[in-house]
């Protein structure tokens, strides 16, 4: 028995039998040849061949995982048009009168070096994109077939790195798990192993002429191990943990996949909040339409110094690409109040909850918003984003705001940075937007109703102190007459309203929001299923 550990990608937990995905079986020899531009006519032919398998695999991962995800083979097809990388190929065989196959395998190693050596973590995971793409060129140029993943039996597959072409060509109901010798979270494969919902791990330190096909293994994604050839004990404490994960999931699986419908035929959007992008496993395990609240301050914490716009970027292009053309609503930062960081060097203040936080920290200092918006607004390219803004209490703020996105674009267009301005909403959480929430709604896009500092707000009650607890009703009236008069607004003026608060996730409501005219509500991964089962056993006449 060998117990190897890794970093797990997605969580879940398998016992089956390997199979060892090995990738020299396409062997580059040199030789020497007397027409270059024969060998280049060659080329041109296995780009033509390569070009239609991705296109057949763009239409496969689009039915599959989604839009943003199927994207990478559109960009496989462009990278095989790159003018540098041509050539570089074309250059080695006029000058050493190479083959095809050896100098395609040359520029693909330079260029494939040249990307790790970047200090950009995306860039250098595009060093897997160039091997994949020269892999596949060499094939088509020497005639393999590829390999069969159809026909395999359901296995834990095992490789040294797993290309996102060799992913989504496997039949994903034959596939336990992955364990990869290498590969980055960041990677394209790690993106579509968390869309696929399959336990995935990278960074296993296995022996790939060791491990054999045919040998039983555990993937466990919870403790992040590979367990190869497990004792009979292992294997029983084993079967018991996967059946107590079954049970678990059985009870509330059979909601999975099923509309949000009430019995006589109204629909209700139900997404999920997150605080970090690790949480996107969470969303996707729990069949959560999208995410309504991405709390983007959660990036800002438990940290010295501001993510940079790089970092952000990455993040919020991670949740974007993972959520494949599902609805991210991304929160600007809302610090203050009972998030404190040090490096903002914010004062102590008597009454933090109604002092220098959230939107009124942006709009004061403009360069953290700024650097934000920059992120987000690139991000926004890589799939369907909303950006939201918090603690909003008039049109002013929002028109201060649209200056500032206004200057960003500007300035993005000018460095010729690829962005898209996404759809813009605010919070409704300070009652002085419910109460202008008539003009409101004419100058944005949404509305996401924060019942938790709305019900603070309202009632003038700190939610930090805990001997309010009794005091604290979010089912209040006034709260729930609030709910419904900005849910009304936003309708007048043809716009969507959602809640984010945690009273969106309170059963004994979801009955009362459907019948508002609530379009979404967004909660707590955990909660999905079971506000679906809710919605689905009402009805919205009464
Ligand atoms: C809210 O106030 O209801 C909300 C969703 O925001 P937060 O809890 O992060 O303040
Ligand atoms: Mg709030």
């Amino acid at each position: 028995m060998n117990v190897l550990s890794g970093k797990s990608v997605y969580k879940g937990i398998v016992m089956g039998p390997v199979v060892v995905l090995k990738k020299d079986d396409c062997q580059v020899k040199r030789t020497k040849i007397e027409d270059a531009e024969a060998e280049i006519a060659r080329i041109a032919s296995a780009i033509e061949k390569s070009k239609e398998q991705l296109q057949a695999l763009y239409e496969k991962a689009l039915g599959e995982v989604g839009e943003t995800s199927a994207m990478i083979f559109e960009v496989h097809q462009m990278m095989l048009e790159d003018e540098d990388y041509l050539d570089a190929v074309y250059n080695i065989i006029r000058t050493e009168k190479t083959n095809a196959e050896y100098a395609v395998a040359v520029t693909g190693d330079n260029f494939a070096e040249m990307f790790a050596g970047m200090d950009d973590d995306y860039m250098k995971a595009r060093a897997a994109d160039i091997k994949d793409i020269s892999n596949r060129l060499i094939r088509n140029l020497a005639g393999y077939e590829s390999v069969d993943f159809a026909n395999m039996e359901p296995s834990i597959i095992i490789a040294d790195d797993l290309t996102p072409s060799e992913t989504v060509q496997m039949d994903k109901s034959k596939i336990l798990a992955f364990a990869t010798v290498h590969g980055s979270t960041n990677s394209h494969t790690a993106i579509l192993a968390r869309m696929m919902n399959i336990p995935a791990l990278i960074g296993v330190p296995m022996d790939l002429e060791q491990v054999k096909s045919g040998m039983t293994a555990i993937v466990d994604g919870f403790e992040g191990t590979v367990t190869l050839e497990p004792s009979e004990e292992i294997r029983a404490v084993t079967e018991a943990k996967i059946k107590e994960e079954e049970e678990k999931k059985n009870l509330l699986l059979e909601l999975k996949g099923k509309e949000n419908v009430t019995l006589d035929g109204k629909s209700i959007d139900i997404f999920a909040n997150i605080g970090s992008v690790g949480d996107i496993g969470y969303v996707l395990e729990n069949d959560a339409g999208g995410i309504g609240l991405f709390r983007s301050e959660f990036l800002y914490l438990g940290r010295d110094t501001f993510p940079t716009e790089e970092e952000q970027f990455q993040a919020y292009k991670q949740v974007l690409q993972t959520m494949a053309g599902k609805k991210v609503v991304i929160r600007t930062l809302d610090i203050g109040a009972d998030k404190q960081v040090d490096y903002f060097g914010l004062e102590k203040e008597e009454n933090p909850a109604l002092g220098y936080r959230a939107i009124r920290i942006c709009l004061k200092q403009p360069d953290i918003f700024r650097t934000q918006l920059r992120a987000l607004l690139r991000a926004a390219v890589y799939g369907n984003l909303s950006i939201m803004y918090p603690m909003i209490t008039s049109t002013e703020e929002v028109v201060q705001i649209y200056k500032i996105v206004d200057e960003v674009e500007e300035e993005l267009a000018n460095e010729e940075i690829p962005f898209k301005i996404p759809e813009q909403g605010i919070m409704v959480e300070t009652p002085a937007a419910v109460m202008i929430s008539d003009e409101l709604a004419q100058m944005v896009d949404f509305f996401s109703i924060g019942t938790n500092d709305l019900t603070q707000y309202t009632l003038a009650i700190d939610r930090q102190n805990e001997k309010l607890d009794d005091f604290y009703n979010p089912h209040h009236k006034a709260i729930l007459r609030m709910i419904k008069m900005v849910v009304d607004n936003a309708h007048k003026a043809g716009k969507w309203a959602g809640i984010c608060g945690e009273l969106g996730a309170d059963l004994d409501l979801t009955e009362e929001f459907v019948r508002m005219g609530v379009d979404e509500l967004s909660v707590a991964p955990s909660m999905v299923l079971k506000v679906r089962k809710n919605v689905r056993e009402m009805t919205a006449e009464i």
